[in-house]
């Protein structure tokens, strides 16, 4: 419908929308509610399952906009902007939201620059104000809180993984599914080759209600198994700074920060990182930060909600047993 709140899938590349699509289509319907209107999902896939359509049903969708075509995998930002936009300037929508992850915001910052949009990106929360919508967003890495609103619509958003509380699921909601007619745009970028990010066995790091996070003061890449270990106890992803990272002890996608990863998970537990600002930018929304550094000064405890002062080379294998007792009860 004319006026919709429509919601960017993002998925797993196996025809699953991803575990975030619940809070964003949870604030997409909240919002669309308040206006009398609706949440509808929009899906680029090479291959949508019937699991995944009828999820977003159950998520809070009333409609699922689908592009199903090989022209849109791998990803292309040309290509699915495209698209996008020109199903948009057919229907109206009102507000245009998707989670942040690394290529849906740069598909949001095309269409936006596509359509003369104006996008606000990382949002921590949207709020109604009349009839207006306004973004809250973290600026300057973190350090204040900017609220922003659209001079017209559609309203673009990003919205940052862990902070929108899922709407209420409708089990066994049925999807309406339409699918537009595709003219895919020819790709400018040529596809050279694939490769794939090996399995951890742990969760998404966007995505993981706790995350451990290592610095340079593991010392060396070999001693990430340590936090890997106490990780698997706990269901947590394993993150990293940049220091780490850049002294190849981990790959990049696991950077957290200003020049990584944005998270904001329910826990986060930091290892031997010292809490520099742009370390601190990807990771303060966190709701409860522990930090674990031998250094009392260490910057990193002036925003933690725990701190233990100690070698971490004691305090994480001390950690690990004392939550597998805990969790063993
Ligand atoms: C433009 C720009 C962008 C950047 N982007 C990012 C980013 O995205 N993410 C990021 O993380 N950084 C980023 N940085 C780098 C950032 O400024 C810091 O250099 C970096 O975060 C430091 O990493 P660290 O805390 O692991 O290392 P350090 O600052 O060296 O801290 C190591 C800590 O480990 C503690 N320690 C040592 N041994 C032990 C032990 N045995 N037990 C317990 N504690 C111990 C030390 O006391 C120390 O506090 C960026 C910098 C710039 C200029």
């Amino acid at each position: 419908m004319a006026g919709a709140f429509w919601c960017i899938v993002e998925d797993d590349r196996q025809g699953n929308p991803k575990k975030v699509m619940a809070e964003v289509l949870g604030e997409a319907a909240r919002l669309a509610g308040l206006m009398g209107s609706q949440a509808e999902a929009v899906w680029l896939t090479d291959k949508a399952t019937p699991e995944g359509l009828k999820l977003l049903a159950e998520l809070g969708a009333k409609r699922v906009w689908l592009f199903e075509s090989a022209a849109f995998s791998p990803y292309r930002g040309e290509v699915w902007a495209a698209a996008l936009a020109d199903l948009a300037a057919k229907e109206s929508p009102k507000a245009i939201l998707a989670p942040v992850s690394t290529r849906l915001r740069e598909l949001m910052a095309r269409l936006a620059a596509r359509m003369g949009a104006g996008l606000s990106a990382d949002c921590t929360a949207l709020t109604l104000d009349g009839d207006r919508l306004v973004a809250t967003r973290p600026v300057y890495s973190g350090k204040i809180l900017a609220k922003m609103t659209w001079a017209k619509t559609p309203w673009m958003a990003t919205l940052r993984p862990n902070v929108f509380r899922p709407g209420d699921a409708q089990p066994g909601a049925a999807p309406a599914v339409e699918k537009p007619s595709i003219t895919a745009a020819a790709a400018m970028l040529k596809f050279v080759e694939r490769r794939e990010e090996s399995a951890t066995g742990l969760p998404e790091l966007t995505e993981a209600e706790i995350v451990v996070s290592g610095g340079r003061g593991l010392k060396g890449p070999e001693n990430f198994v340590i936090l890997e270990s106490l990780a698997k106890v706990i269901g947590a992803a394993v993150g990293a700074s940049r220091a780490a990272v850049d002294a190849g002890w981990r790959p990049h996608r696991f950077q957290i920060g200003q020049t990584g990863r944005t998270i904001s998970p329910k826990l986060y537990l930091g290892f031997g990182i010292s809490g520099a600002i742009q370390h601190l930018a990807g990771m303060r929304t966190s709701k409860i930060i522990c930090a674990i550094n031998k250094d009392p000064e260490a910057p990193i405890f002036k925003i933690a909600d725990y701190g233990i002062v100690g070698d971490l080379f004691e305090v994480a294998p001390a950690l690990e047993q004392e939550f597998k007792k805990l969790l063993e009860k």
